[in-house]
């Protein structure tokens, strides 16, 4: 996920730091505004995935953990709900400042943790700060409705929060995640507890660290954990509200523990997303979009959105292809503190296990390998993986089916549009669509034709604040991003009043 946010320089030390081994950040469960060891001390090493070293344990919360936090949570609730709108903004900006005063530290940790290269790590938590204020500005808008009901009798309806909601959130942004989900939840005046994903919850664990005192106690509280956490956040009879980033099967059985509790849900889930270009379409430009489109650079491809498959018109796709595999070459891979490094690297090795076996599955089924498709040289112990182009893909390929989340295209040539449309609806994701030709009545055409929930007509991968996101098919359940996403967190409360008596 990429959203602008402008930049600016800050001057901590901490860029001094030559080792991993000086991160200095808390390791427990912060909840009720204290950090709590997890039961039985339980916790899991982290490692950083560009060098195979570790960069020490981190606690593991489990049901019993849960019920703590969710209970100190709930208590917050009680008064956070009763809070003035415009003071709970004032605060929500305040975090969103302290953001933007620790965007270097927040991407450094991010580097170390995530893989994502330095330079781009340092403007996740400033896109965070972004989307908070967007939010905090929003908190007029919780409004109600009234029904003409003639003299001496009012109908109004008011939105309330839900209590305390879960955060569940996937690996690829950790920092920007925690900052983007809570600001919706809080200002609508529930509490909020974050579970970032166990592969890289370090970045969040300082967050918290850097905005205590900023909200009072329990309000923002952080567990990590890994899926026992998640489900039995999911479970607690206290979290009526739920929201996920994660893949189709996680938001599948998340849907199932809610059934239960009768739960409210939104499902920001994966994509396998389209790039369309027509034979107008200039192939340089269609090449350098592919390129950034896959959030190579600040992701290693790990994101939701990137564009993974491409069509291309057969009029243009060798010249795409071959700039394509250009400046998939050109790219510097490396370790991501450094600053030369243009791609990172994957958040695991588990994570460049399952890219390398899609690499091999490309292969065995006769796509043809343009670019990539190895371990680079000297980058053996972390989990680097090339930028990878795979030409000559048919529609029913794995890699054209199922999501990498990995730094892999698959280029599939076409000629008739409606075989083409047929081929890019036939998964079952819906997220998103990026569709390349000069011409607008064709580009309308395509947008009106593909089953996704976000369309690019000559871009790609940038999401527009205010814009509803959200996928369509198995990509999601709900929108964010967006007013919605604000009023989504509140519930309707009708109220009826007659004063003629
Ligand atoms: P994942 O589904 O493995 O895990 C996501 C989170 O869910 C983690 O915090 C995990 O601990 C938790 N979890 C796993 N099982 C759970 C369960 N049964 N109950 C409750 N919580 C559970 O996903 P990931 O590997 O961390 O992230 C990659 C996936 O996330 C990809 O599919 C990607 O497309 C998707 N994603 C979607 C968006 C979007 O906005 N649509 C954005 C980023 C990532």
């Amino acid at each position: 996920m990429t959203i602008d946010a402008p930049q600016k320089e800050n001057t901590q030390s901490h860029r001094d730091a030559e080792s991993d081994e000086l991160i200095s950040v808390r390791r427990e469960l912060y909840y009720g505004g204290e950090w709590h060891a997890a039961t039985d001390s339980a916790s899991t090493e982290l490692i950083n995935p560009a060098t195979g070293r570790t960069l020490g344990a981190v606690a593991v919360a489990d049901s019993e953990d849960v019920d703590k936090a969710v209970r100190a949570a709930h208590r917050a609730f009680l008064d956070w709900k009763r809070e003035k709108p415009a003071e709970r903004a004032r605060m929500l900006k305040s975090v969103a400042q302290c953001m933007r005063d620790h965007t270097d530290e927040l991407g450094w940790i991010e580097s170390l943790d995530a893989g994502i290269p330095y330079h781009k790590a340092r403007e996740e938590a400033a896109a965070a700060a972004e989307v908070i204020e967007y939010f905090a500005g929003l908190y007029t808008e919780m409004k109600g409705e009234t029904i003409p009901m003639g003299e001496g009798v009012l109908n109004y309806s008011l939105r309330e929060p839900f209590g305390v909601v879960a955060r569940i959130n996937a690996f690829n942004h950790p920092v920007l995640f925690a900052g983007m989900k809570l600001a919706p939840v809080l200002m609508a005046g529930n509490t909020v507890i974050i579970k970032p994903a166990e592969q890289a919850p370090l970045s969040v664990l300082r967050l918290a660290e850097l905005i205590e005192g900023l909200l009072p106690p329990g309000v923002f509280n952080v567990l990590t954990g890994g899926v026992v956490a998640g489900e039995s956040l999911v479970r607690h009879n206290l979290v009526q509200r739920i929201g996920v980033i994660g893949s189709i099967k996680t938001g599948q059985a998340v849907l199932h523990a809610a059934a239960d509790g009768i739960k409210r849900v939104t499902l920001e889930l994966g994509g396998k997303n389209a790039l369309i270009a027509f034979a107008d379409a200039d192939p340089e430009k269609v090449a350098a979009a592919a390129v950034f489109g896959m959030s190579l650079e600040r992701g290693c491809g790990q994101a939701c959105s990137s564009n993974t498959r491409l069509f291309l018109h057969e009029a243009i796709y060798d010249a795409t292809v071959e700039a394509i595999a250009e400046r998939l070459n050109k790219l510097q891979v490396g370790i991501p503190t450094e600053d030369s490094t243009q791609v990172g690297c994957l958040v695991s090795h588990g994570q460049q296990e399952r890219v390398l076996a899609y690499i091999g599955s490309a292969i065995e089924q006769g796509a043809t390998l343009s670019a990539g498709g190895q371990v680079p040289d000297g980058l053996e112990k972390g989990a680097f993986v090339e930028p990878t182009l795979f030409t000559n893909v048919t529609p029913e390929m794995t890699i054209a089916q199922e999501e990498i989340f990995g730094p892999v295209i698959a280029a599939l040539r076409w000629d008739d549009q409606e075989k083409m449309f047929e081929a890019v609806n036939g998964i079952e994701f819906g997220l998103a669509a990026s569709i390349w030709t000069k011409d607008l009545a064709t580009a309308h055409r395509a947008a009106e034709r593909v089953e996704a929930g976000y369309v690019w007509i000559n871009g790609t991968l940038v999401h527009v604040l205010g814009a509803q996101f959200g996928g369509q098919k198995k990509s999601g359940l709900g929108v964010e991003e967006c007013l919605e996403e604000l009023i989504s967190y509140t519930q309707p409360k009708n109220v009826h009043v007659t004063y003629n008596m």
